[in-house]
């Protein structure tokens, strides 16, 4: 089996795979009702909201989707930090929306002057940002970034897909409209679902848009969500191992869990400094993967075939920072002892080569 050290899927629990062998149960029936309750009402505590939440049947672009489809009116402003940042933008396209984009060079974060300025010149109802910028390792000052953004009249849709679960975001704090995750990354589990929370703001819009298409429309997920019910037939598997993990993470503590996947950063930081420079502004530098430059011009990919021979994956750098980064993620239920064996190894094989 290989150990996963790449920015999602990661590894998954035995205990939480054998949770998707549970047999199998009527999405219309009460069991059904039952375990997608406890899934929201868990979920919530993760999210820290009031909000509505809904657990959709795909990975998270599906929801990034639907967050564009049922949010924009007017025209959207889409904050690009590196390639899902670009993701926003092309999805509002795609969905024939009014869309600018933002762009910040790849290894920085937005700031909030930045972002104060661009929605006070432009005709903007939503704004778009990826907490955690999976492509470059920045994690953008999202605290910061909401003090501002509350001062316009804007839908905040924001892509939580690798931070929720490793690092607190507290949605209503935030005043987060849509907060959008996938299952596979910091959460731990296997990949196939996504949730979303949805503030009653948003809903609103939603009402007066039209077009907002027909499986992520979300006045249907309230609508069946009012019955304890997906629109469509769920994945059954997922959402047995989503509630058995819930549990299992609500267990551990969020704050126990923060502090793991803080700890779990600063190891890596700290390795990745002797050996090479980090690629983003460190203040900025993710605590759920880590994005490396490749300051000594390693050829990467010898390095993850030789970590793969020893059954370990890390992740070369994304798109255009392919043969410039590399990436080691240490999100999930990720140990300190597992990332240390990793690093020895790599540091072994820099011996080496
Ligand atoms: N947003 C971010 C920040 C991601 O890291 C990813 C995937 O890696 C996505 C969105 C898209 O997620 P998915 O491929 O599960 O749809």
């Amino acid at each position: 089996m290989d150990r996963l050290f790449v920015p999602g899927p990661v590894d998954v629990g035995q205990d939480v795979m054998k949770q998707m062998q549970r047999p199998m149960i009527y999405h219309r029936g009460k069991d059904f009702s039952q375990l997608l309750e406890n899934c929201v009402e868990n979920l919530k505590k993760i999210m820290y909201t009031k909000n509505y939440d809904f657990i959709s049947t795909s990975s998270s672009t599906g929801l990034m989707e639907a967050a564009i489809r049922n949010c924009v009116k007017k025209r959207c402003l889409n904050v690009a930090t590196g390639a899902f940042g670009e993701r926003w933008h092309q999805i509002a396209l795609a969905n024939g929306k009014e869309a600018d984009i933002l762009e910040v060079e790849w290894g920085q974060a937005v700031t909030p002057e930045i972002i104060d300025d661009t929605l006070s010149k432009g005709n903007y109802d939503c704004i778009t940002l990826v907490h955690n910028e999976t492509s470059t390792g920045v994690s953008n000052p999202i605290y910061d970034l909401s003090k501002v953004i509350k001062r316009h009249d804007v839908c905040f849709l924001v892509d939580t897909v690798s931070s929720m679960g490793g690092v607190k975001i507290e949605v209503d704090k935030l005043g987060i409209d849509v907060c959008l995750f996938g299952s596979q990354k910091a959460l731990g589990l296997p990949p196939g679902i996504s949730a979303c929370s949805v503030s009653e703001k948003a809903l609103k819009r939603a009402e007066t848009v039209k077009n907002r298409g027909y499986y992520f429309d979300f006045m249907v997920f309230k609508k069946y969500w009012l019955k304890k019910q997906t629109p469509s037939t769920p994945a059954l598997p997922q959402i047995y191992a989503l509630d058995y993990q819930l549990d299992k993470i609500l267990k551990e503590g969020l704050e126990e869990r923060y502090q793991r996947h803080k700890k779990l950063a600063e190891i890596t930081r700290a390795w990745t400094k002797d050996r090479f420079e980090l690629f983003p502004e460190e203040k900025y530098a993710s605590n759920t993967l880590t994005c490396i430059k490749n300051s000594r011009k390693i050829n990467v990919e010898h390095l993850k075939a030789d970590l793969k021979k020893r059954r370990l994956l890390i992740s070369n750098g994304y798109g255009k920072l392919r043969e410039k980064t590399f990436r080691i993620a240490h999100m999930g239920d990720r140990t300190i002892l597992e990332l240390k064996e990793l690093l020895d190894v790599i540091d072994e094989i820099l011996v080496e080569s």
